[in-house]
């Protein structure tokens, strides 16, 4: 069944919790978005225009699932709820710009960290044009989907996601700061960080205690972006560097390079001072880093 009254708002979000008796499932990281300027501000942020194929994360009961159709998006959603199929089915609108919804939607029951992109997509989505992931994130994961979205090989335009503040200020930090870590490095050797838009613990349902952001990732011309080799492994070696960030450089780097010959190599190639720690190093000195790792552990 269809209705006037858009899901991303409390009465109409109330309507459906009640018919179906929707618990939000705190371990799943359910918060339902009611509040229609915030997804709005979603949609737009990421630029949704007729024609764009988008991957939604999460569609919880479909309050920006419904925005992004109507934006005119094509809507390929991941989520772990069995109990949410039917109604997103029932309760989104039946028909879109004269489209039916099974032509402009589909949704399966999948862990996303588990997702097998080109699989996945392929009959419901063109290979050849590039995707827009657009979510409201599960927040228990929201590290884990970041990494796994950025190390696939899914096309991508870009990425526009919600997730706690905390974790927003991580893509968007400096060196030296606290935030500043293995996500930022991963993320800005890819992508451009844009905070787009901040949203209110009271603009969900329930109300979740940490403060939220949504960001959109874009990624880096290939000129524009740094050649980290293998990005998996990059990332990989950077996760090692920071293994415990308060200890130095060299104490971090004694998984990597166990013989202390070839990390004082590393350190005088470098010019670096092995008591320097992690969170000081720019992201060009990681890149160097794993070069000189792989060249000395040959
Ligand atoms: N998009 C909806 C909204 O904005 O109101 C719901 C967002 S809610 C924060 C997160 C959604 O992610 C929930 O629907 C939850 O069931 C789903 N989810 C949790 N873990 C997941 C996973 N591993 N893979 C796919 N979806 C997941």
């Amino acid at each position: 069944m269809s209705n006037q009254i858009p899901i991303a708002t409390p009465v109409r979000t109330a309507a459906i919790v009640n018919r179906y008796f929707v618990h939000a499932k705190k371990n799943l990281g359910q918060n339902f978005l009611v509040d229609l300027d915030a997804v709005q501000g979603i949609v737009e942020a990421a630029g949704i225009e007729p024609g764009d194929q988008v991957i939604e994360i999460g569609p919880g009961i479909g309050s920006l699932t419904e925005q992004l159709l109507l934006a005119g998006g094509k809507v390929f959603a991941y989520e772990v709820d069995d109990s949410l199929p039917e109604i997103l089915y029932n309760e989104l609108p039946q028909k879109i710009a004269g489209e039916a919804l099974a032509d402009r939607f589909k949704i399966v029951l999948k862990d996303v960290l588990k997702a097998n992109f080109a699989e996945d997509l392929a009959g419901f989505f063109d290979p050849a044009k590039p995707v827009k992931v657009v979510a409201n994130l599960p927040y228990y994961i929201t590290t884990p989907i970041i990494f796994n979205l950025i190390e696939s090989d899914l096309n991508f335009a870009s990425l526009t996601l919600m997730m706690q503040k905390e974790v927003a200020e991580r893509l968007a930090a400096e060196p030296g700061s606290k935030a500043y870590g293995p996500l930022t490095i991963a993320v800005q050797t890819q992508m451009r960080v844009d905070l787009a838009l901040e949203v209110d613990h009271r603009s969900f349902m329930p109300a979740p205690k940490v403060d939220s952001a949504v960001v959109v990732l874009t990624p880096l011309k290939e000129d524009e972006r740094a050649d980290v080799g293998d990005r998996k492994h990059f990332n990989w070696v950077v996760k090692m560097c920071f293994s415990q960030r308060r200890k130095t450089l060299n104490n971090n780097l004694k998984n990597l390079l166990p013989d202390k010959g070839q990390r004082d190599q590393l350190f005088t190639d470098l010019d670096l001072d092995p008591k320097t720690r992690p969170e000081q190093l720019p992201i060009a000195t990681f890149i160097k880093i794993n070069e000189e790792i792989s060249r000395l552990s040959k």
